[in-house]
């Protein structure tokens, strides 16, 4: 391939910027040119594109969102849209894309590639659902970034003898919470994989402050339920003070951890190699320390695995 095409879709994540300086430095080394898309399939849509030459991604690794920008387009859900993005690319000539997003954006690379456009997916997003992969990238940045606001928020807590339900994102999957909520010593956790019940917990809480030991944080996944309905529960059935935190946003931003930024030279250089063979219809991961690619179908059909020998060897050293 002579020249290539990149965006990045869907909810952005602080790595998608090292992924982009990854995929243009690798693509540049094969003697590729590459072209940046504005606003993901929207732009393709409309033929908002412009070339990336390596100065101008040099730098941008450390630099949370995306220099391309990021969008949702329901046009591309379409024949029509799909048509025009397809147009598109051989407007300007370009044999390959790569999608840097989650997986919707995988779902739009995969239906490119069964129109003649060979397309790769990198794994954008924070919310760690796709199952493929060990982790996706911003994955440890936001993580990183929960983990520090739910300790902020616990020290004013323990100051008032409060109790804070933090809602931390991730959709459908508590890795997020799990993670986050480790990493900051929360009392409990409660994500979408573990059935969980509120009357058990109320009479626990219960229980610790009986025995003189305060709690502080219940960090909770976004897709377990609804934060401020949880914290009302509570506080009615226990009589205390119970406040309710939603991170919401700040866990997208932010500086991008190195692991983060490691990980995303790697994809972006196996995503390449792959364009290098005009390979596409897959998407690019990391299993058991290896960067692994994949069939886009067959990793969108693989099941979520939740790390349950993780959350309960946590629970048992909370005695939870
Ligand atoms: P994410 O990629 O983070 O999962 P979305 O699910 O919103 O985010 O998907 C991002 C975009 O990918 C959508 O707005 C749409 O443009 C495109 N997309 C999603 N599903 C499909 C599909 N089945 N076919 C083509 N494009 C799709």
């Amino acid at each position: 391939m002579k020249k290539i095409a990149v965006l990045t879709s869907g909810g952005d994540t602080p790595v998608m910027n090292a992924a982009i300086f990854g995929v243009v430095r690798a693509a540049h080394n094969k003697g590729m040119q590459v072209m940046g898309v504005v606003r993901g399939y929207a732009g393709l849509i409309e033929g908002e594109l412009t070339e990336l030459l390596p100065e101008q991604v040099e730098y941008i690794s450390d630099k949370g969102g995306t220099i391309l920008k990021s969008a949702r387009c329901l046009e591309m859900l379409t024949d029509e849209g799909r048509a025009k993005a397809v147009q598109t690319l051989k407007d300007f000539d370009i044999e390959g894309l790569i999608v840097i997003g989650g997986d919707g954006s995988f779902r739009g690379a995969q239906v490119l590639t069964n129109l003649g456009v060979p397309a790769i997916g990198i794994p954008g997003t924070i919310d760690n659902d796709i199952a493929f992969t060990d982790y996706t990238l911003g994955f440890f940045t936001a993580i990183n970034t929960a983990a520090q606001e739910i300790s902020k928020i616990r020290t004013t807590m323990l100051s008032h003898d409060r109790i804070c339900v933090v809602e931390v994102m991730g959709r459908h999957c508590g890795d997020m919470t799990l993670y986050a909520g480790i990493a900051s010593e929360a009392d409990f956790i409660l994500i979408p994989e573990v059935k969980f019940d509120l009357d058990d917990i109320c009479r626990e809480i219960e229980e610790r402050f009986a025995r003189g030991r305060e709690v502080s944080i219940i960090a909770m996944a976004e897709g377990a339920g609804n934060a401020e309905e949880i914290a009302d529960y509570i506080r009615e059935k226990t009589g205390r003070d119970l406040k309710h935190v939603v991170l919401g946003y700040t866990q997208r931003g932010g500086e991008p951890t190195v692991f983060d930024r490691v990980l995303a030279m790697q994809m972006s250089a196996r995503a390449i190699e792959l364009m290098e063979q005009g390979i596409g219809g897959r998407v690019v991961g990391i299993h058991e320390n290896k960067i692994v690619d994949e069939e886009i179908n067959t990793a969108l059909a693989m099941p979520l695995k939740f790390d349950y020998a993780l959350y309960e060897q946590y629970c048992a050293m909370m005695n939870y």
